[in-house]
């Protein structure tokens, strides 16, 4: 998942944003040096930080939308049924009743 690209002989760490020489030994010490080590396990906790947040967010808007939705429905079922019972003209129903949570 770490990513280079090679620039004049050098290599960009896109995780420690430098660059660092490009031969075997450079990048071998550069992925096994500590500075390194703790962008790579800052850059995992914050995907994973992120991911967990995105997937409750989500799981939180499916389950308003449904309750929306199921509220919705209910309220549309009962003004049908207001309106077939008013018909000669008691609008008491307040409008937009149970639409919020
Ligand atoms: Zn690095």
């Amino acid at each position: 998942m770490t990513e280079y690209w090679v620039s004049q002989g050098n290599k960009w760490c896109d995780l420690c944003k430098i660059f660092i020489s490009n031969n075997p030994f450079s990048i071998r010490t550069h992925e096994l040096g500590k500075r390194h080590k703790d962008n790579v396990t800052q850059r995992l906790s914050t995907m994973q930080k992120d991911g967990a947040a995105k997937e409750k967010e989500q799981q939180q808007a499916a389950k308003a939308l449904q309750l929306i939705e199921a509220k919705a429905k209910k309220s549309y079922q009962k003004d049908l049924e207001n309106n077939q019972r008013n018909t000669d003209g008691d609008s008491s129903a307040a409008p937009g009743e149970g639409l919020f949570l």
